[in-house]
């Protein structure tokens, strides 16, 4: 098994910088202005929101297209990775959007802000993919932030067998969940360990159904504010200590019963803050970073903070005991002890404070799980379970199982009482899975809901360990080409368990349910590929142009309507709606460039060639 990781691609330039203050939270690219603190106020790196058109930063999607897996196209991978970038603009609070450029030339580079989507040979064996800032520049006298000026995306070139995971088709949830956590990390987020998309996939609980957690969620949103965000959240304060000394590097995790978990690192002197954590009532917990896994070259691959010479400033412990808060500085592993907290929008929580006792090693660590569809028979993670149902969950991890058996001492229960685990087994060897018995009470509301792991002397939590569901997933059993009644193309979907929420998608864009029929199948339209024509068919450096766009089955939108041309050297100036069919497109280019590598983004769909919609270029002579 292996995972999704980040490396850093480029070293960066750090200016002097005078101090303001902000909190930590999640995990970001950090630096900070000392080299012997106070270590309390963090610098991110970010893009700079203010300096990008509409707060808007463009993808470019190499056009060295990968060996795709069988029955795939590089039509819908571009269109896959559109959904992915996508679910990021869903995030109301944020104030960054990603929008799609175009297919840009490989080996070209470019130093406008924004993100690079190739595909490697480079990618060391076992990684999905990896992505980062890739060059910064300086903060500057006064910066408050290192200024991210290029991201990087790299994917396997050859997805037809990509190591230890065999062919990634572009309509996997893998492929698709991975490309959310890359862009994630363009974006200026690093791993958490709190089951969210930024989470390594040993313990992530994203689906392609619900990408992101509350902690992804929580992140971006404190990256990048958008107007009311901090009013509609708190925050969490304290500090972390192991033998009088600052814990640097701790997690810090605040969940409930019914509330999923937000999480933060401490600062190299044990000070942390939790902010955008919606109004609430909390638990809170510290643990510490688990040894780095297989393929890591880190604990959980964070690239550590820096001091203000550059150095990289990693864990001051080898381990300590998890332990919730509970009022006193011992703290306690048993939750019934834990005292909760009022979380109030706009405001903090302060002295929520920790002192850890040492170990050596954590026994339990890295946890991932999986329930098991009858229907489609096939695992699942996280395991979806209805009310009712004694349901089996296999999990598997470091320290579950010793000598093949399992680990003495070791047993599993739930945070709150929304179901009740038993039957804890472990596999045959050499399988290392172990198994138990899930049975979820009448009164549990939906979403996802907290393990926990005890042995002897020490506590690992995993949040979102599995979810409640409503319904039961869905699955397929046919699909057969057919019309509508307007007699566009269409699919009759036949299977089980659809309900008012399914969505069915077509290379990662939703289709059109037209209707139920009377035996349960969907009669389901495809989204409409609509074509371009556009005038003129290339530009000149230095000269403003308007570029006219004429289209058939679009829709345009006035103020919903984006314009690229595939790369930086073309700045698009000002897009006039002339009707749904009809675009006037204002632009400057720094060098001579074709018309044709336009895309335009309207609503949620996007129109170019890298997607298979036809564009024309023509001429006005
Ligand atoms: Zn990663």
């Amino acid at each position: 098994m292996s995972r999704r990781w980040v490396s850093r691609l480029a070293g960066f330039v750090l200016g002097s910088f005078c101090l303001t203050g902000t909190g930590s939270a999640y995990y970001f690219y950090v630096h900070y202005n000392t080299r012997t603190g106070p270590f309390n106020n963090p610098i991110y790196e970010k893009f700079d929101v203010n300096a990008l058109l509409g707060g808007t930063v463009r993808f470019f999607i190499s056009d060295q297209a990968p060996v795709m897996a069988p029955g795939d196209s590089f039509q819908a991978i571009v269109s896959e990775i559109r959904s992915a970038a996508e679910v990021w603009n869903g995030v109301g609070s944020s104030g960054i959007r990603l929008a799609y450029g175009g297919l840009f030339t490989a080996g070209t580079n470019e130093s406008a802000p924004g993100i690079d989507v190739e595909f490697s040979d480079n990618i060391p064996p076992g990684l999905l993919a990896m992505a980062g800032p890739g060059s910064t520049g300086s903060a500057g006298p006064g910066g408050t932030f290192v200024p991210i000026t290029r991201s990087k995306l790299y994917l396997p070139r050859d997805l037809s067998q990509v190591p230890y995971y065999g062919p990634i088709p572009s309509y996997s949830e893998q492929f698709f969940v991975t490309l959310v956590h890359e862009f994630g990390h363009t974006l200026g987020l690093q791993h958490t360990l709190t089951s969210s998309v930024m989470s390594t996939l040993w313990t992530s609980a994203s689906s392609k159904a619900t990408p992101l957690g509350a902690d992804d969620i929580a992140a971006i949103s404190q990256l990048y504010p958008s107007g009311s965000f901090a009013a509609t959240a708190g925050s969490i304060s304290g500090r972390v200590t192991l033998g009088g000394k600052g814990v640097n590097l701790a997690s810090v995790v605040a969940l409930s019963p019914s509330n999923p978990a937000i999480s933060a690192l401490t600062n190299p002197d044990g000070t942390y803050e939790i902010d955008g954590v919606p109004p609430g009532q909390y638990f809170v917990y510290v643990h510490p970073l688990p040894a780095a896994a297989y393929g890591e070259s880190t604990p959980d691959n964070i690239v550590y903070p820096k001091d203000v010479t550059g150095t990289p400033l990693g864990p001051n412990y080898d381990s300590f005991v998890t332990q919730f808060y509970n009022g006193r500085n011992g703290g306690t592993r048993d939750t019934v002890q834990a005292q909760p907290l009022f979380v109030y929008a706009a405001n903090s929580t302060p002295g929520i404070d920790f002192v850890v006792t040492s170990q050596k090693f954590s026994p339990v660590s890295t946890v991932r799980t999986y329930g098991y569809n009858t229907q489609a028979g096939v695992y699942v993670s996280p395991a979806p379970l209805s009310v009712g149902l004694k349901a089996p969950v296999v999990a598997t991890g470091s320290g579950l199982l010793q000598n093949n058996v399992l680990t003495p001492g070791l047993s599993i229960g739930l945070l709150g009482s929304a179901a009740q685990v038993t039957d804890v087994v472990a596999y045959p060897p050499p399988t290392q899975y172990i198994a138990m018995y899930v049975l979820v009470n009448f009164t549990a509301g939906p979403g996802p809901k907290h393990l926990l792991f005890h042995t002897p002397g020490d506590l690992y939590v995993l949040p979102a360990g599995f979810t409640v569901v409503n319904d039961p997933p869905p699955t397929i059993s046919s699909i057969t080409a057919t019309v509508d009644a307007a007699g566009m193309r269409a699919v009759l979907i036949a299977g089980s368990s659809f309900s008012s929420g399914t969505r069915i998608l077509f290379d990662g864009l939703p289709g059109i349910i037209q209707q139920t029929t009377p035996d349960g199948k969907l009669l389901v339209t495809p989204p409409p590929a609509p074509t371009l024509t556009v005038t003129p068919a290339s530009l000149s450096p230095g000269v403003d142009t308007l570029v006219e766009v004429v289209g058939v089955g679009t829709n345009f939108i006035d103020g919903q309507t984006l314009v690229g041309f595939g790369t930086s050297d073309v700045v698009v100036d000002k897009v006039t709606v002339l009707s749904p069919t009809h675009l006037r497109v204002e632009v400057v280019s720094n060098g001579f460039a074709s018309t044709g590598g336009i895309s335009v983004t309207t609503g949620l769909g996007i129109i170019s060639q890298a997607v298979g919609s036809q564009v024309t270029v023509t001429n006005p002579q």
